[in-house]
Parts: C-alpha cells; sequence; structure tokens
C-alpha cells in the first residue's frame, strides 16, 4: 500500500507519521524547499485552551483533545513546549458578560482549571496589564510552542521509521479512475498511489479540484505582527487576549518559547486566490501594536525587531474538513483555520487510526519508534556538558549568531539533518531570528552551507529557487 499525503505543514507532517506506525510506504510531498514554510510558519504559536470555541463542534474537540496531547508529543519530538496559561482580560463592565460565556463555553468543551480572577489578582500577576483591568478569566491549559520546529521534528521522526519524503516538489494532478485514486503527478515525476491525503493548507481547495470533488473553497485572512525582542520579553508571563470580536480572538500580546514577544495578529479577508499575499501593511501592523498596547500600554516599541503575516485557511461555514471523501481512497484535514496547530496532533491521530487504518485495511508496525533528539544547543547546556561537548567538537564552541548564542556546531547539524537554505538553518536552529535578524550572521551561515554542501556560494539561496542571495560580484 502506497500512500501519499500532500502538504508538509503542522497537519500533514504529523500526519505523515502517524502513518508511519502502520505497514504502507508513506510518501510526503510539500511544494516548498522545506518543511513549515505555509501557514505553520507564521502563526501566533499558541496551543489554545478552546474555551473560544462553540461547544459540540469538531474544532472545539479537536482543540482540546490536541491541547492534551501537545505534552506527550513535545516530548517524544524533543521540541519546545510551555504551559504558561492565559489571561482574557475585560477592561470595561460591557465586557464582563463576555468573559462568562468564554468560561461557559469552555467548561462545555471540558477545558480544565478555569477561573474568573477579579482585578486585584489579575493585576499581582501580571502587574503590566492595563491598570483599567476590571476581571481576567484564566486558562492554565494553554501554551506555547514553535510550530515550524514541531513538524520538521515529526518529519524527521517519520523519516527515520521510513517516510519518502519529496521536498521542492508540488504535486500538479491527481489520477482518479472509476472513482478510485491512481496515482499522483507531480513537477518532477509520476508515481502510483494507492491513498492520497489532502493536507495542502491554503492550497487544499485546488488539491481537492484535482481529485474532482465539488469546489470547496478556501480563502486566506491575513494576520499580521510586531515581534518584540527577548529584551522586551519579561513584560507579561502568560498569553494576554482581548475579549474576542466576532471575526477573530482580538489583538493579543503573546511571549514566544525564546523569550520574545509576539504582537497581534489582525484580522483580514482577502481574495480567494490571494494565497501568497504575506506582505505587511502600514495599517496592519499599526493595528496590531495598538491592540497590544490596549492590553499592555507599557511595550518598549524600540524592541520591535521583525514585522510578519500569516494567511489562515478559512472556509466560508469555518469548519474543518476531516475524513473520507467522494472519491476512494481520497482523505482530507483542510480548512485548518486557527485552532488548527492546537488541534493537529488530535487531527492526525483521528485521522489515520480512526478513519485511513479502518478504511484502507492497515496494519500496524511493531517497530515504530517515537523518539526524535533535537539539536543540542550548546548554550541549553550545563556548563560541564558543553565543555565536554566543545572539546569533542570545536565548532560547537565557535558563535555564529550571537543575538541568539548559535554555533557552527548547532548549524552543521542542521545541515546534516536536512536544511539546504538559509531559512532552512534559521527554522532549525534560531540563527537569524534575533534581534539583528541575520545581519551580522547570515554570510556566515552562507558560507557554512555552502562548504557543507559542496556547493558554491553563490548557489546558496534564502527559500529555493526564486530566492538568489548573490547575484554578482560587486568589485571586479
Ligand atoms: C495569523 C494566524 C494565527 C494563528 N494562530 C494560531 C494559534 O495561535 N494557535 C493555533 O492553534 N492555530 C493558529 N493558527 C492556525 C494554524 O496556524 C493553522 O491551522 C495551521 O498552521 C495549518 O497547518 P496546515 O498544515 O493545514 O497548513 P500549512 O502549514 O499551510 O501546510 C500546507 C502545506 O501544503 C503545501 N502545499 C500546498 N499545495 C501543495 C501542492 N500542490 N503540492 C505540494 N505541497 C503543497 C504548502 O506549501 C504548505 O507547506 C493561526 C493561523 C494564522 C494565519
Amino acid at each position: 500500500m502506497k500512500i501519499a499525503v500532500i502538504g508538509g505543514g503542522i497537519v500533514g507532517s504529523l500526519i505523515a507519521r502517524e502513518l508511519t506506525r502502520y505497514e504502507a510506504d508513506v510518501l510526503l510531498f510539500e511544494k516548498e524547499a522545506d518543511i513549515g514554510w505555509g501557514v505553520t510558519k507564521a502563526n501566533s504559536a499558541i496551543v489554545h485552551g478552546c474555551f473560544h470555541e462553540t461547544p459540540g463542534t469538531k474544532r472545539a474537540s479537536f482543540c482540546v483533545e490536541g491541547n492534551r496531547l501537545y505534552e506527550a508529543l513535545s516530548r517524544d519530538l524533543d521540541v519546545p513546549f510551555k504551559r504558561i496559561g492565559a489571561y482574557v482580560v475585560a477592561l470595561c463592565d460591557d465586557e464582563i458578560p463576555i468573559l462568562e460565556e468564554l468560561y461557559e463555553q469552555g467548561l462545555q468543551n471540558g477545558v480544565p482549571g478555569l477561573e474568573i480572577h477579579d482585578r486585584e489578582t489579575v493585576l499581582s500577576r501580571e502587574p503590566h496589564l492595563n491598570p483599567s483591568v476590571i476581571a481576567g478569566l484564566w486558562s492554565p491549559s494553554v501554551g506555547i510552542t514553535e510550530p515550524w520546529a514541531l513538524a520538521i521534528a515529526a518529519v524527521e521522526n517519520a523519516v527515520n521509521n521510513g517516510l519518502d519524503l519529496h521536498t521542492a516538489e508540488a504535486v500538479t494532478s491527481i489520477n482518479v479512475m472509476d472513482g478510485h485514486v491512481k496515482g499522483i503527478i507531480t513537477e518532477k515525476g509520476e508515481y502510483k498511489v494507492d491513498a492520497i491525503v489532502n493536507a495542502a493548507g491554503l492550497f487544499a481547495d485546488r488539491v481537492a479540484d484535482m481529485a474532482g470533488l465539488p469546489s470547496q473553497v478556501i480563502f486566506p485572512r491575513r494576520g499580521e505582527y510586531a515581534l518584540l525582542d527577548k529584551k522586551g520579553g519579561s513584560i507579561v508571563s502568560s498569553v494576554i487576549f482581548p475579549t474576542p470580536n466576532t471575526i477573530s480572538k482580538g489583538t493579543l500580546v503573546v511571549p514566544t518559547v525564546d523569550g520574545g514577544i509576539l504582537l497581534g495578529p489582525t484580522a483580514e479577508d482577502l481574495d480567494r486566490e490571494a494565497k501568497d499575499a504575506t506582505e505587511t501593511t502600514d495599517h496592519g501592523v499599526h493595528e496590531a501594536i495598538e491592540g497590544a498596547r490596549r492590553l499592555v500600554p507599557g511595550l518598549d516599541l524600540s524592541l520591535v525587531v521583525k514585522t510578519f503575516a500569516g494567511l489562515r485557511p478559512e472556509t466560508p461555514n469555518k469548519q474543518f474538513v476531516i475524513g473520507s471523501t467522494e472519491v476512494n481512497e481520497f482523505f482530507q484535514a483542510a480548512g485548518m483555520r486557527s485552532p488548527g496547530l492546537t488541534a493537529a496532533p488530535a487531527v492526525a491521530q483521528f485521522l489515520v487510526h480512526d478513519v485511513m487504518a479502518q478504511d484502507l485495511s492497515l496494519d500496524e508496525r511493531r517497530n515504530f519508534d517515537p523518539i526524535r533528539h533535537g539539536i543540542r544547543r550548546v548554550f541549553d547546556l550545563a556548563g560541564k556538558d558543553a565543555d565536554a561537548l566543545i572539546k569533542s567538537d570545536p565548532r560547537y564552541g565557535r558563535v555564529i549568531c550571537q543575538c541568539n548564542h548559535v554555533t557552527e556546531g548547532e548549524i552543521v547539524e542542521a545541515i546534516h539533518r536536512g536544511a539546504r537554505t538559509l531559512d532552512g538553518v534559521k527554522f532549525r536552529t534560531r540563527a537569524g531570528f534575533g534581534r539583528c535578524q541575520g545581519g551580522f550572521c547570515t554570510d556566515k551561515i552562507l558560507m557554512i552551507l555552502a562548504r557543507e554542501l559542496g556547493l558554491s556560494p553563490k548557489d546558496i539561496t534564502l527559500r529555493g529557487v526564486e530566492s538568489v542571495m548573490l547575484s554578482r560580484k560587486v568589485r571586479p
């Protein structure tokens, strides 16, 4: 049995990993040069508590179960996950009933530990909040993670369990005969496959079209952000939400796992075809910052190191599209809007174990290994362990990214694990993610990539074709 997964975002990566628990040849096709570069790359990175979700919906149940699974999954795959909790804050009397509604909704969804705190308690725990705060809904199960790192780790683990990974290979058509899946055609070749999973994120409607399914609509909803340097990281210790509006959970203040602070996102519906419109706008970034400042007025904006935007894959009825379809052996995990990151582990388990394994009569393998070890970060090691590592390989003693303390040894390890581009190194090691945003280390990382890959520096790109770094000499 040959099964192709289309899309190496968080959803497709976790599905591919679950599939490698079974006796099947699993292939993963990703159109980008690396894993996790679609919607998974640019979002709030919150493992939601799930009190925002309407009780009784798939989103609510997958969200609660996904949140529960994060601890063990992150431990198995050696990926950062911190359960730091969250406050939804009411800044005026009119917002109190909204907190109560979210609390009730959370109870119905089975969210653990919810409490409504008075002003004094909220301010004693988050002293930098707007002093006008009246009350806060506390949700201790909310966590933060590194979504792209989890996707990369899941694929690394899946490859160790037999996954056949095809990056930089877009699927261009699907062969269906007499209502059954027969094969897949990519920009590089043709593959006979027995089943397909559509986990193509924003592009899942186009992939569904390829299989001849009645039209699905997935349109982008842009969310813009500003990221603050680690120096500003201690201003809050939990995720701070405003009360939600009719379109989104609002503009937030979110600690990141590496100690920074994220402000945003906005929510702007775009044309269905604008699936690459990740540019930021003046008004969007302004709205993200002002929304965050309403919650935490003392944010130091001189610490903004980056602005960026992500696109939520929205469906008209706001529901996830998960399961089998009218085309035999064609399965979907599409329309994965927020809280898709939170829900992804539960969605992958449901689709693979409860749907595909039954429909395709898959047998479990005995030798699946769930454990993957992350790249050792010298600065996270105890002194004597760091010394020993540097002694065994002096490249771990050479710091390349000064902002995030990333050594040459870590960069080389990332390349040996599959990084082929500057972004590939950045998303595996955080080199270039810090205050200078690569200003002082890009050239060094580029030369290390060229050396390790045996390529000319001119062949090293930022993120694959069309992102050439060195086009010509400036001096003869
Ligand atoms: C602004 C914003 C904030 C969010 N915040 C949160 C949050 O805090 N918590 C939360 O739980 N969720 C959040 N989400 C939602 C979450 O990010 C998504 O649900 C999740 O990342 C979707 O993952 P995916 O794998 O479905 O999509 P993607 O990550 O987009 O993966 C799909 C992949 O398919 C590939 N692909 C597409 N077409 C083809 C093709 N033809 N051939 C091969 N490959 C193809 C793409 O390149 C892409 O890599 C947020 C989303 C946004 C945009």
